[in-house]
């Protein structure tokens, strides 16, 4: 992205780190995104300075002016990613460049300033040596550290209008299953009466905004027995998009597998794009197209449509079992793809096979 060389972070270890046992009490039972590790980064923006002060510190509470534009205006932004454990020891990520270069995106949409690319790498680094104590060893299973880069406007301002100053900060938590219930399929709610994303909206962008106008829609979905809420287009409301927090695929009998498009509306994921190339790889034809609920419906009762999967960072793919609307439902019958293409990224993820993509990334 730039030439600049990697920044330097100052390292302020905090005095009263958890202890070994804690630690290890910790990743043999984590839960996602519950609790977290003794450091986090922080650097500062403003306008006029640039970016100021990139720091590793302790853990905690971060002081902010009741008037910071971040409390009444939403500029917020945020990154999700996950640090593996190799056999050997070595500690990599995956495709952080990928990741920066969406929080770059997304910082553009919410007319937050762009973090350079190697200053995000670099602040993944800085954390993750200090804190590796917390990611945890494959012995305990699918497990990782979680990472959790995010930015927030905290000028004091109430003005409606770009803020001048803001803080990017980086937190991590150990990460076992996302769904406590495994590979278990999950139960997808149709979203019928709110939308996630409109033409022109910031679906696109990785913002806090638009999960907090999810959550009723989440809490429809719980309230009927589903664990995700799939969201159709806002304009027809015709087109499958994709879940709160995971993008969509549709396996047919024929071994052809559908993802919806890149409609400028839902958010481009990284595990989506990986995917589409692993299936490609194993002879799968996979089709980028728009893809309706009546065709979901239809093609699942019909028996044509096999396998339904839901896949991004946190819970890496999940099948779907039935998919739940007022007054019906339909499920899956379910097959090998989802299980197969799952092994592969994680095969790759935790450094069991070769990486012949490059994804891989040693912090
Ligand atoms: N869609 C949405 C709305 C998401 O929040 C996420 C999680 N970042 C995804 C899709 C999947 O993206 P990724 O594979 O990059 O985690």
């Amino acid at each position: 992205m730039t030439t600049q060389t990697a920044p330097t972070f100052t390292v302020e270890q905090r005095p009263d780190p958890a202890t070994d046992e804690q630690v290890a009490e910790l990743l043999a039972n984590p839960a996602f995104g519950a609790k977290f590790t003794d450091h986090m980064v922080m650097v500062d923006w403003s306008r006029d300075g640039g970016w100021d002060n990139p720091r590793v510190t302790a853990y905690g509470p971060i002081p902010l002016e009741p008037a910071a534009s971040v409390f009444h205006y939403g500029q917020e932004i945020f990154e999700g990613m996950k640090a593996y454990r190799h056999e050997d020891g070595s500690i990599w990520t995956f495709r952080p460049e990928v990741n920066a270069a969406r929080f770059a995106q997304s910082a553009r949409r919410l007319a937050l300033p762009e973090l350079p690319e190697e200053l995000f790498v670099e602040s993944l680094r800085a954390l993750v040596d200090l804190d590796q104590r917390w990611v945890p060893d494959q012995s305990l299973g699918e497990v990782s550290l979680y990472l959790r880069p995010f930015m927030i406007a905290t000028e004091q301002a109430l003005g409606v209008r770009p803020s001048n100053r803001a803080l990017y900060s980086v937190i991590a938590s150990p990460a076992g299953a996302y769904f406590p219930g495994g590979l278990k399929p999950v139960n997808i709610w149709l979203s019928e009466d709110f939308a996630r994303a409109a033409p022109g909206g910031t679906g696109t962008a990785k913002c806090g905004g638009n999960y907090g106008a999810s959550l009723s829609a989440q809490a429809e979905g719980i309230d009927n027995g589903c664990d995700q809420v799939a969201f159709l287009d806002a304009v027809e409301k015709k087109w499958v998009e994709e879940l709160g927090g995971m993008n969509l695929f549709f396996a047919y009998k024929d071994g052809t597998i559908v993802t919806p498009e890149l409609s400028g509306t839902i958010l481009e994921g990284v595990t989506r794009s990986c995917l589409i190339e692993l299936a490609r790889e194993r002879g799968h034809e996979v089709v980028e197209r728009r893809y309706s609920i009546d065709e979901w419906r239809a093609d699942a009762q019909s028996g044509d449509l096999v396998e339904v999967f839901a896949c991004g960072t946190a819970a890496v793919i999940v099948p779907v079992g039935t998919l739940k609307w007022r007054g019906g439902e339909v499920s899956m019958t379910g097959g090998d793809i989802a299980g197969d293409l799952r092994s592969a990224l994680l095969d790759i993820q935790y450094g069991r096979a070769e990486d012949t993509h490059g994804w891989m990334h040693r912090l």
